[in-house]
Parts: C-alpha cells; sequence; structure tokens
C-alpha cells in the first residue's frame, strides 16, 4: 500500500518534470525563432539601407573563424534565400599559419553546409614575427597583410563586395577610439570603397548587437578557432572602450541605441567642423529655424533613468 503511493506520487513527479521540460523546450524554440528573426530583420535592413548587395553581386564572405565571422555567413545565406534579387556567396578564409590553427575546421564545415569557398594560404604569422621586436604589438603590420592579400583574393574570384563581420558594437567602438584616441569623429562605415579604391566592403551586420550575435553562435554551435592562436594581446584600448560601453549600457539601458542612432542623425552645422559646414558664410536669413540656435537655451533631453542612482559617473579608461 505504501509503495502504491510512492510510486503514484514519484508518477506525478516524472509527469511534471516532462511537463516542464516541455515548456522549457517550447520557451526556447520560441526564443530561438525570435532571435533568428531579429538578426534577419537587422541585416536586412541594413542591406536595404546603404544598398549592400544589388543583382548580380558576388559577395566574398570573409571568415576568420570566430562567432561574428560564423554569424554573418549564416545570416547571408538566409539573405539569399529569400532576397528579391540573386547573388553569389563565396566564403574565403585566409590561413596565415599561426601556430596550431586547425586547418580542417572550416574547409569541413563549409563543405557540410554546402557553400562555395576558397582557403588561401600565405604565412604572414612568419613575416610579423620576423618583422616586429619580440613584445611590441603585431597587429597593425598583420592586419594591413592581411587586408592586402584578401584584396587580392577577392579581385582573383571577380569578388564585387568584401563583407566584414564588424557588428555595431564594434562600430561604436571604433567611434569611440578615434574620438579618444585620434582626435577625429570617424567611425567604421557601413559601406565604404577600399583604400585602393578597387573594392566595396560592405558590414551587413551593421544593426546587429554583439549580444545576439553570442547567442547565435552558441545555439549554432559554430565551431569557433580560437584568435588568441597568433600570441599577440587583444588591443587593450578596444577592450577597456567596450567594458566602458558595457557599464554604460547596464547603467543607463538604451544608451547604447542612442549612441548608435546618433551615428545616423549628424548635424554638422552644430560641430565644428569647417569643411562640412561653412561657418564663416553665415548669414541671418529671416525665417524661424528650430535647429537654429538657441542661444542661452540648453538642449533637453529626457531625464536618466539610471539603474543605480551615481551622483558623479567616474568613467576609468
Ligand atoms: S590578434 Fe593576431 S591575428 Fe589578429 S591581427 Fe593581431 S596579430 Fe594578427
Amino acid at each position: 500500500m505504501v509503495n502504491a503511493w510512492i510510486d503514484d506520487v514519484a508518477e506525478e513527479n516524472v509527469d511534471a518534470q516532462i511537463a516542464a521540460d516541455k515548456k522549457a523546450a517550447k520557451k526556447i524554440e520560441r526564443e530561438s525563432h525570435k532571435l533568428e528573426k531579429r538578426l534577419c530583420r537587422n541585416v536586412g535592413q541594413a542591406i536595404v539601407d546603404y544598398n549592400m548587395i544589388e543583382a548580380g553581386d558576388k559577395v566574398m564572405v570573409c571568415l576568420s573563424g570566430g562567432k561574428d565571422s560564423f554569424t554573418m555567413l549564416d545570416l547571408l545565406i538566409k539573405m539569399q534565400q529569400r532576397a528579391p534579387v540573386h547573388f553569389d556567396l563565396i566564403a574565403v578564409n585566409l590561413d596565415q599559419k599561426q601556430p596550431g590553427f586547425p586547418e580542417h575546421i572550416l574547409p569541413d564545415y563549409l563543405k557540410k553546409i554546402g557553400i562555395p569557398f576558397h582557403i588561401e594560404n600565405q604565412d604572414t604569422y612568419s613575416i610579423v614575427k620576423r618583422v616586429i621586436p619580440e613584445g611590441k604589438t603585431m597587429c597593425s603590420l598583420c592586419s594591413r597583410l592581411r587586408r592586402g592579400i584578401l584584396y587580392r583574393v577577392a579581385e582573383e574570384l571577380g569578388a564585387t563586395k568584401i563583407a566584414l563581420g564588424h557588428h555595431r558594437d564594434d562600430m561604436l567602438q571604433t567611434f569611440m577610439l578615434n574620438m579618444f584616441h585620434g582626435g577625429r569623429l570617424k567611425g567604421m562605415p557601413a559601406k565604404l570603397v577600399s583604400d585602393t579604391g578597387k573594392h566595396v566592403v560592405i558590414r551587413p551586420m551593421a544593426y546587429v548587437n554583439e549580444k545576439d550575435i553570442v547567442r547565435w553562435s552558441t545555439q549554432q554551435q559554430h565551431p569557433i578557432i580560437p584568435c588568441s592562436l597568433c600570441g599577440s594581446q587583444e588591443n587593450l584600448q578596444r577592450v577597456q572602450v567596450g567594458n566602458m560601453l558595457r557599464e554604460w549600457q547596464a547603467k543607463y539601458p538604451g544608451r547604447i541605441e542612442n549612441m548608435f542612432s546618433a551615428l545616423q542623425h549628424v548635424v554638422p552645422s552644430h560641430l565644428m567642423d569647417h569643411r562640412h559646414h561653412n561657418f564663416k558664410a553665415i548669414q541671418a536669413t529671416g525665417v524661424a529655424d528650430p535647429d537654429g540656435d538657441k542661444a542661452f537655451d540648453a538642449d533637453e533631453f529626457p531625464s536618466a533613468s539610471p539603474t543605480s542612482i551615481p551622483e558623479i559617473q567616474v568613467v576609468r579608461l
């Protein structure tokens, strides 16, 4: 009798667990569907806003083996399937011969998903090691060499666009770094002609936030290749700015979105670059203009809603 009672309870527990598991699985499925929709919407919108991809384009998708480039490839494949125009994709990886680089991972993956690809083998690692003194950062020479090689490969493959996996947070970081260390209001554009003048470089994930990329890449179980193989330190200033932006966002939700929006709403007359606004020629027009100077009235902003209430916000760089 006692056993029957225990069995009943055990059965009920199992049933409850199954129901909870089903509910959790449904929730994960719903979230994953929402994530995919959001990512596709963001990428589609950026492609349209900047006319990134046109009919007949051959897009060279630069694949490093990191979460960003894997995600970009997935999203461009999805775009290709639903785009109103035909375009081709070719994934390209530059194997820089860093020690321990797992050569088989990307070819195996790309064969599995059935995407045309090209692996370019160039030992830039040895060049960088030979030229840069021990302990100095290797990234600037390394990326210069990589850029040159990728441009050449794009030409050889007949690619009309070069797609890079930078996302919204990379763009904001670059903007802040240029301001803090370069004294310029300059970001990372969604679309630009290369410095050689020969290629159009696009960043289809310009509107995508990094958190979504992390979620997507984890969900898809991308075979990530660690980016520390070269032994070079991550750019410390970029890391600091990234942390600063994340701290701001945690304290003031929406700040990153506002900053990104600011990059798309530039008002040259309210900055101080005479090359972009002819301040010397300014004359009173006699016509009211809401965007004109309001003299002593300070601009009004919606009140900040910090999650904590700091009296003074100290930002350590
Ligand atoms: S981290 Fe390594 S591979 Fe990346 S740019 Fe720097 S030196 Fe090159």
